[in-house]
């Protein structure tokens, strides 16, 4: 981890200051151009293939069926699994929820993870490397992907996670799994396929995947009382499988299901739970609703 100056001296004057607040103070903050070419070259590859592809129902329908299974992948297995242990299951799916995670191309589930324990620890503080409250929008949307900042895999915050050498192993090599999906499609079905499953899936995944970071820390309502400004969104729970219900999320992050009412559409959860009879997926942990009781915020 590079550290600046001021980073330096803090340390230096207090020894008690974290390797958060060297990260937060290490960082420049400015997203990488080289870095985010081939990300704006996916996008500008995706729109132009929109003027030459084919248009279909079957293939409007691979397009969003990439989206589920790999936003299924982000939500299930890099957010309520790696991130937060919220579930059990076998080191078998365990490995498949990563490789379906890692076909998203947001990077390893190690990286992931750590950054996102490393986000509820500090949401919106200074210390917070996406908050829009701190940086901005588009910062907390976009742009801390595309800079060099949060390149590595923030160890100290994993140590559960590493002692799974296939997991060490596709954290590292994280391109394969969309790499090999990629070019699966195209093998399979030529470019119509490979650009509707592939190349427009995967950007409209990305945004998807973003608006939580960014989006639902903005718009919506909150039912409690959380540190920061985590917000409850219809609209985004259904895009992301659930996940728009982040203020539930931030007010007890330890439970799988993210909708805490039955009314709070959360695919994620149905799923899991349908894994769960048939032994996949074990001690789903849901939210103390009488203990949560007292942080609801009263008008
Ligand atoms: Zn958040
Ligand atoms: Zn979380």
């Amino acid at each position: 981890m590079k550290t600046s100056n001021l980073a330096v001296e803090l340390l230096a004057s207090n020894p008690k200051v974290n390797s958060a607040q060297l990260f937060y103070l290490g960082a420049k903050r400015k997203i990488n151009l080289a870095k985010s070419i081939p990300f704006f070259a996916f996008h500008a590859t995706a729109l132009v293939s929109l003027f030459f592809i084919d248009y279909s129902l079957p293939l409007i329908a691979l397009c969003l069926g990439m989206y589920f299974l790999r936003m299924f992948g982000i939500t299930a297995g890099y957010h309520r699994y790696f991130s937060h242990r919220s579930y059990k299951t076998n080191r078998v799916f365990q490995f498949v929820i990563a490789w379906i995670g890692s076909m998203s191309l947001q990077k390893g589930v190690l990286w992931w993870a750590a950054n996102h324990r490393h986000h509820h620890k500090f949401s919106d503080m200074p210390q917070d490397i996406h908050s829009p409250v701190q940086s901005g929008f588009w910062w907390s949307h976009v742009g801390w992907i595309l800079s060099t900042d949060y390149d590595e895999t923030k160890w100290d915050q994993i140590g559960d996670l590493t002692k799974y050498p296939e997991l060490v192993w596709i954290n590292k090599y994280h391109l394969v799994p969309p790499i090999l999906l990629g070019v699966g499609l195209f093998l399979i079905g030529g470019w119509n396929t490979f650009a509707w499953g592939f190349l427009i899936s995967t950007v409209l995944l990305w945004h998807g995947t973003f608006t939580i970071n960014s989006l639902s820390h903005v718009f919506g309502s909150r039912r409690f009382q959380t540190t920061d400004t985590s917000k409850n969104n219809f609209v985004l729970a259904l895009i992301t499988m659930g996940e728009g219900w982040h203020n539930n999320h931030h007010c007890y992050m330890s439970s799988v299901k993210q909708g805490f009412y039955w009314w709070e559409i959360d695919m994620s959860y149905y799923v899991l739970k349908t894994l769960s009879w048939f032994k996949v997926t074990s001690d789903l942990r849901g939210p103390p609703l009488h203990l949560l009781e007292t942080k609801k915020i009263t008008k």
